[in-house]
């Protein structure tokens, strides 16, 4: 089972369709439970996609490591929140 950490990391990949099929079908697993993670792939995209209309190229690994910072802060904040 993927966890939010571990979608984070896979989240480009995933974006990118390099992941294995396997691990690309848990992960649309977890996202289909997660509504947490569901923001950030679309938050992910929609960055992802102004990027490639500026620049029209990859992203930047620069920006993708500081992405993944933002949406692991975005997690760590959302978990001490924690309704329940
Ligand atoms: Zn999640």
């Amino acid at each position: 089972m993927i966890t939010c950490r571990e979608m984070v990391d896979l989240l480009s990949d995933y974006v990118d369709g390099d992941l294995e099929p396997m691990v690309a079908r848990q992960l649309a697993a977890h996202l289909r439970g997660c509504t947490d993670c569901t923001a950030f792939l679309r938050t992910f995209k929609g960055t992802q996609a102004l990027v490639r209309e500026a620049a029209c190229e990859e992203m930047p690994e620069e920006l993708k490591v500081r992405l993944r910072d933002f949406l692991r802060s975005n997690l760590q904040r959302g978990r001490s929140r924690s309704t329940n």
